[in-house]
């Protein structure tokens, strides 16, 4: 008998949205990544970096491409820090703000990996539901929660707290507020003026979906100095490779080329948008690349199957408040005229 942890024993481990061996037999559209290839100044700058260098540590402290996102960003470098993907920054604040046995709380339904970071961890987790109108429910005048994660814009539904919100929540917890902004340059507005004026206010972000490099593992978060010089005692020191480095540095630079992506895929979104409706399914305005729609039978496992069938992969989620509809990402037009068909052949149930 192996001694585990008995936390760890017990926790059922994050299952991550599916990845068919196949995949070019696909249109997928179940983990929000971009149809668009990354910046061919991307491309370029990783071909550079491949070479007898590699036999080199990278530089610890990832200097060029934080100081590209502070450029970008208007922040000093010593307010970012660069992650081997959103996900391991989201994992250390877990790791520096909440004990054995403390809280941490975010909002369901949104990023459930929140959780199950938590639960290695041994922190206690909480979850605040939603209104019918989106307004988080039951979070206490005062809640003193080591952390609570917010998703903005809201993954899996798309829609957006207002800053007036996210100010006011802030501005109610003891513990620190950490923006997940994983969608945010597909919406209008960012909190990063909140981390400027509160002081618990953390922003995280990813290159694994605006930028095209969900492949490349590559994140960051922007928060006070003494957040992230805590953050840079826990994660690992050579937390990203050279090939990483190189790449957040060119995509963050190649501003053009990401405008350009981002807007066309707002572009499809508000077309897409329109068809679903058009052949009777709600859709939720999103701010995201990708859209929560519901059938007019809201049966989401029976068109989950239906797009299955004609090799369209969407995110069918079983939990109860999301099983009515689907989560699909925003691919090419072509790809979404495609997928608009098949949602005419599947029809609309009962
Ligand atoms: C995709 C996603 C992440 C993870 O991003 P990575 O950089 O790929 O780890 C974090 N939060 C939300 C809400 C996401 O959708």
């Amino acid at each position: 008998m192996i001694a585990l942890r008995q936390n760890i024993a017990q926790m059922a481990g994050y299952v991550p949205g599916f990845q068919p061996d196949d995949v070019a037999s696909y249109i997928k559209l179940n983990t929000n990544e971009n149809p668009y290839p990354p910046s061919p100044q991307v491309i370029q700058a990783i071909a550079t970096e491949v070479g007898e260098g590699l036999r080199r540590y990278p530089d610890a402290a990832s200097r060029l491409a934080r100081e590209e996102a502070g450029r970008l960003y208007g922040f000093d470098p010593s307010w970012i820090i660069m992650a081997n993907g959103s996900d391991e920054v989201l994992n250390n604040l877990i790791r520096a703000f909440a004990g054995e046995g403390e809280e941490i709380a975010y909002i369901h339904p949104s990023y459930s990996y929140y959780g199950t970071l938590a639960e290695v961890q041994g922190a206690k987790v909480r979850t605040f539901g939603l209104t019918e109108s989106f307004e988080p429910e039951g979070i206490p005048e005062h809640y003193d929660g080591k952390l609570l994660f917010l998703t903005n814009p809201n993954a899996p539904l798309g829609f957006t707290f207002s800053q007036n919100y996210i100010g006011d929540l802030a501005g109610r917890l003891s513990g620190m507020l950490v923006v997940d902004e994983a969608y945010v340059d597909f919406a209008e507005e960012t909190s990063l003026e909140l981390v400027r004026a509160l002081d618990n206010v953390v922003v995280t972000r990813t290159f694994s979906k605006s930028y095209s490099l969900a492949g490349m593992r590559l994140g960051l978060a922007i928060a006070r100095p003494e957040v992230i010089a805590a953050l840079n005692k826990i994660r690992d020191h050579y937390n990203l490779d050279r090939l990483a480095q190189a790449a957040a540095t060119a995509a963050l630079h190649d501003q053009a080329y990401f405008l350009d992506c981002v807007a066309k895929i707002k572009e499809t979104r508000a077309w897409f948008t329109a068809e679903l409706k058009r052949i009777g399914y709600r859709v939720i305005p999103s701010s995201g690349n990708y859209v929560f729609a519901s059938p007019p039978d809201r049966d989401g496992t029976r068109v989950y199957q239906g797009l299955y069938d004609r090799k369209i992969l969407v995110r069918h989620f079983t939990d109860p408040k999301l099983s009515h509809g689907l989560r699909i990402t925003i691919g090419t037009k072509e790809e979404m005229e495609r997928t608009i068909q098949a949602l005419i052949e599947i029809g609309p149930g009962q």
